[in-house]
C-alpha cells in the first residue's frame, strides 16, 4: 500500500540497465550475446566487442560500465518495480514528483518496460484510492517542438509557461480515473494513436517521446498535487546509425539526439546542484546552469530539474539494451549515457 512509510532515505536518482532477452530474430541472425552483467558486483556490466583485424583473427575488446543496478534478461518488470519504482510511486502519492525515463535505441525494450510499469503503477494507485484522493491522467507525444494529445486523436497541443513559471499542457485532456480498467483503457488508446500516427511512414514510436502524466490530488489538503511522469523516450540511435536518410528524417534524428543530450545535462545539473547545496562549498544564490529551456521535454519537466524548488523528487532512468553483438555500437552509447548520469 502507498501510505507514507518512514522509508530509509534513498538516492533521488537511480540509474539502472535492463538487458532484454535475445528474440527469435536476433537468434536467427546468428549473433551471440555481447553484454555481460556481473553477479558479485552490483551495477557493473561489461561489453565484449569484436574487431576484425585486417590481417588476422578478430580481436576481443572489453568495455566496462557502472550504474546502480543491472537487470538480466530473465528479470521481470515486477522485480524492477518493487525494488526501484514503488518508492517513487509512494512519493507521488504523498505530494512529491516521481519521474521514470526509459532510454535506449529502438528495439531495446523501452515500450515493453514502460507499458508494464504503467500497469503496475495503476494497480497500485487504484488499490490505494480512497475518498479524498483524486487521480487523473494525460498522455502526450513530443516530436521535435510539437506536442500531441494521445488521448484526443493526436490533436496538437501547446506547451506554455504560466505567470508562475509552471509549464501547462494547454489543450491536453486530463481524465479522472477511478478503476484500473479505466487507466488501462486510456493507456491502450494512447498506444494505438502512437502506433498509427498518420503522417509518418515509419512507426512514430521511435521518433517521439511519449509522456504519461498521472496527477494525484489530495482534496483534504492545500498541498501541491503529487505527479508521476512515465516517459518512453525516442530511440537514442544516432543520426549516423539510422537507415533512412531523407532531410526530414535526419533533422528529426538530430533533434532527438539534442533533446536526449539536454536531458542528460538537466539530470546531471540537478544532481550536482544538490550536492553543492548539502556539500561544504555551498554558496547561497549560486546561479544554476540547468539548461531546461534548450529542449521541449526538459521545459515540460522544468519543475523536476529546478534545484530551488522545494518539491520532493525521485527520478529513475531505465537504460534498455539489446544484448546482441549486432547492436553492440548503440549499446555502448546507451551504457555511456547511463554512466554519465550518475
Ligand atoms: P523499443 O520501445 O525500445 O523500441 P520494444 O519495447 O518495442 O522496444 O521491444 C522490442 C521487442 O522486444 C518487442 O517485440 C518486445 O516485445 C521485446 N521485448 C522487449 N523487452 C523484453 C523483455 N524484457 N522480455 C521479453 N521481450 C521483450
Ligand atoms: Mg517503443
Amino acid at each position: 500500500k502507498l501510505i507514507c512509510s518512514a522509508e530509509t532515505p534513498s538516492s533521488d536518482l537511480i540509474v539502472i540497465v535492463r538487458i532484454r532477452p535475445l528474440l527469435d530474430d536476433d537468434l536467427a541472425a546468428g549473433f551471440p550475446s555481447a553484454v555481460f552483467p556481473y553477479t558479485a558486483n552490483v551495477g557493473a556490466i561489461t561489453i565484449h566487442d569484436l574487431y576484425n583485424h585486417p590481417k588476422g583473427r578478430p580481436i576481443l575488446k572489453t568495455f566496462n560500465y557502472r550504474v546502480d543496478d543491472v537487470y538480466r534478461p530473465g528479470a521481470t518488470t515486477e522485480e524492477i518495480y518493487d525494488s526501484k519504482i514503488s518508492n517513487m510511486v509512494s512519493l507521488a502519492w504523498n505530494g512529491g514528483i516521481g519521474t521514470l525515463f526509459a532510454y535506449g535505441q529502438t528495439g531495446s525494450g523501452k515500450t515493453y518496460t514502460i507499458s508494464r510499469i504503467q500497469q503496475l503503477v495503476s494497480e497500485s494507485l487504484m488499490e490505494s484510492l480512497e475518498g479524498q484522493k483524486h487521480v487523473s491522467m494525460s498522455i502526450i507525444d513530443l516530436a521535435g517542438n510539437s506536442a500531441f494529445d494521445l488521448l484526443n486523436s493526436r490533436q496538437p497541443i501547446s506547451i506554455l509557461e504560466d505567470s508562475r513559471g509552471i509549464t501547462q499542457w494547454t489543450g491536453a485532456k486530463e481524465y479522472p480515473v477511478q478503476e484500473k480498467n479505466e487507466v488501462m483503457g486510456l493507456i491502450e488508446q494512447a498506444a494505438s494513436f502512437r502506433r498509427t500516427a498518420p503522417t509518418l511512414k515509419n512507426p512514430v514510436s521511435s521518433r517521439s517521446h511519449s509522456i504519461c502524466r498521472i496527477r494525484i490530488k489530495d482534496t483534504s489538503t492545500e498541498e501541491q498535487d503529487g505527479l508521476l511522469y512515465l516517459i518512453d523516450l525516442a530511440g537514442s540511435e544516432s543520426a549516423r546509425d539510422r537507415t533512412e536518410h531523407s532531410a526530414t528524417q535526419m533533422r528529426e534524428a538530430r533533434e532527438i539526439n539534442t533533446s536526449l543530450s539536454v536531458l542528460k545535462d538537466c539530470i546531471r545539473g540537478k544532481v550536482e546542484s544538490l550536492v553543492q547545496k548539502t556539500g561544504p562549498n555551498f554558496k547561497q544564490n549560486q546561479p544554476s546552469h540547468i539548461p531546461f529551456r534548450r529542449s521541449t521535454i526538459t521545459r515540460i519537466l522544468k519543475h523536476v530539474f529546478d534545484p530551488s524548488s522545494n518539491l520532493q523528487c525521485k527520478t529513475v532512468v531505465v537504460a534498455c539494451v539489446n544484448p546482441s553483438l549486432a547492436d553492440v555500437g548503440p549499446t555502448k552509447n546507451t551504457l555511456r549515457y547511463a554512466e554519465m548520469l550518475r
